[in-house]
């Protein structure tokens, strides 16, 4: 039976990263998906700073780029209706040249998806096998045995492998086999989303956004976005019958609804139910197989953050089972994987709820008629589309209070490293950049860097910069930013997050 290090179940945004950051650490994985291509559906549309901080490093960045919306969609809508007139506009705080090397990206999931693949593939340890089905997992001390159906001719092959990574999304096939229950809220509500081609130039060309809302009663509960600001958009709804018939026709008669033009010409490109809820599995791992993504939390989308948590969980633990497979750590190292990853996840999904609750406000104000209560709703939205520090300020450890609205840049253990721009081997990158497959011992000018005795195993890779050495501060003080001393030092993980500070 072939073996492979990791088995990666699921091509969607999480089991593709999973895939690029493995390759990148050295590690041979596979992934498989059962649907013949990336996912065709455009669901998330918010890529955060810190996943595009990621697709920097992975060389995606610039790829991802070409594509995204333009700045001047990067604003949640309120209008009374399509041909109306906006109520309300809450924009995305943007300006971060201070806090990362990067910004967020406004870019349709789909999209996103096939420029992941595309970063894949360049990628020498990766490969991807579509129309192909896990049908069964097992495994012993040694191994992860996985069954596969091949939906093309229905031949079936076994693989193993060393760890198994479940990326395979909401109803995650693994969690269920490995009786792993979810704590939380089952369903906050069934939403239909009808993704679909029409021309509403004469009456949005001049009114580029992100996600719009309906404030006239019959419209109340519709919700807009944009996939390309042209011709594509998904027109989206609160549905009480779960079992309600998602036909082509019904999803023409929503979208001729929300516009208000009967004879609207519409092409339904595909339509999708899902349902809203805030779960977190009781345990991310189990022996060699580990949860990620949606298979291991549900974060409603009030606040966009089920994909980028996602990505955020397996750039976790890649670096953590690459140490483990290349003999620099022995397997407890993996349990951090949950410790970290777990009550984080608990924390974005509680904020997404209130996210949830203060959308719900708004909507009861208009019911009531309450013109006061509505704006003052609306001021509420900028703490739910913006989240910069759920992006970036959070703390891995002990410590996990932090404000998901705010972030400063300081070097705490568990904390992100913050970014400063530098000169390095006569290239100007960011410390960001810094951080990927070793430990780096960041050491202040006059720091006694041979004296120093880092609490890591010896074997664990490191590479030691000393500032105005080996690396040179370009445009923002260093110290203040990292608010250390000259004499100290600061040890960062390979993916980024502060070990140890001197
Ligand atoms: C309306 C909406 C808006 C959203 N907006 C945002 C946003 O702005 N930002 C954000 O971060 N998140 C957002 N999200 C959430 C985001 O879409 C999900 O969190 C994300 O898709 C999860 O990625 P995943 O890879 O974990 O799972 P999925 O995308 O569900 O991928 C799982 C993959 O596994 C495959 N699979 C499953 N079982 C098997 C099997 N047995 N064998 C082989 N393959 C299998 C599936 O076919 C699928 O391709 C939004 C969600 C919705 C519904």
């Amino acid at each position: 039976m072939p073996t492979i290090p990791v088995i990666i179940i699921g091509a969607g945004p999480v089991g593709l990263s999973a895939s690029i950051a493995l390759s990148r650490q050295g590690i041979c994985n596979i992934v498989i998906e059962k649907h013949p291509s990336t996912s065709i559906h455009p669901k998330a549309r918010g890529v955060n700073v810190r996943t595009m901080e990621l697709c920097r490093i992975w060389g995606a960045e610039q790829q991802i780029r070409q594509s995204e919306l333009p700045v001047t969609a990067r604003r949640f809508l309120w209008m009374n209706h399509v041909q109306g007139e906006i109520q309300g506009d809450v924009s995305f705080v943007t300006e971060q040249e201070e806090l990362s090397p990067t910004e967020p990206c406004l870019l349709s999931q789909d999209i996103f998806e096939q420029k992941l693949l595309v970063c894949l593939k360049t990628q020498k340890n990766s490969q991807v096998h579509f129309d192909t089905r896990v049908i069964n997992v097992e495994q012993d001390d040694q191994f992860v045995y996985c069954e596969l159906e091949n939906l093309i001719d229905q031949t079936r092959t076994r693989i193993q492998a060393q760890y198994l990574i479940a990326a395979d999304g909401a109803n995650s096939f693994v969690r269920k086999k490995l009786n792993i229950s979810m704590d939380g809220i089952p369903l906050l509500g069934t939403h239909v989303s009808v993704y679909c081609e029409t021309d509403l130039s004469s009456w949005l060309s001049d009114k580029p956004f992100a996600v719009m809302a309906f404030t006239d009663k019959e419209q109340m509960g519709r919700v807009m976005m944009a996939v390309d600001l042209k011709r594509r958009w998904i027109f989206s709804k609160r549905v009480a019958d779960v079992n309600e018939i998602l036909t082509k026709e019904a999803g023409i008669q929503l979208v001729r609804a929300t516009v208000d033009e009967p004879e609207l010409a519409v092409n339904v490109i595909n339509i999708s139910k899902w349902e809203m809820a805030a779960l977190n599995a009781q345990q991310y791992r189990h022996g060699r197989i580990f949860l990620c993504g949606d298979a291991a939390h549900r974060i409603p989308p009030t606040g966009g953050m089920g994909m980028n948590t996602g990505i955020g969980d397996v750039h976790n633990l890649a670096w953590k089972i690459a140490y483990v497979i290349q003999g620099y750590a022995d397997q407890t190292l993996l349990d951090s994987y949950e410790q970290e990853r777990k009550p984080l996840a608990q924390t974005t999904i509680d904020w997404s709820v209130i996210n949830a609750n203060r959308l719900r406000a708004i909507f009861q104000s208009l019911i009531d008629g309450n013109s006061h209560a509505f704006y003052e709703g609306l001021k509420e939205q900028a703490k739910h589309i913006n989240h910069i520090g759920l992006d970036i300020g959070f703390t891995y450890g002990e410590s996990q209070g932090f404000d998901p609205n705010t972030y400063k840049s300081k070097a705490v253990v568990g904390m992100r490293a913050p970014h400063c721009w530098l000169s390095y081997n006569n290239r100007i990158i960011s410390t960001i950049d810094l951080f990927e497959k070793n430990y780096v011992l960041l050491a202040g000018k006059n720091c006694m860097v041979e004296k120093i005795k880092i609490p890591i195993p010896e074997k664990y890779p490191k590479t030691t910069l000393v500032i105005d050495k080996d690396v040179h501060i370009l445009n923002q003080d260093f110290y203040a930013c990292y608010q250390l001393t000259k004499e100290q030092a600061i040890l960062v993980r390979p993916d980024g997050h502060i070990a140890w500070i001197s």
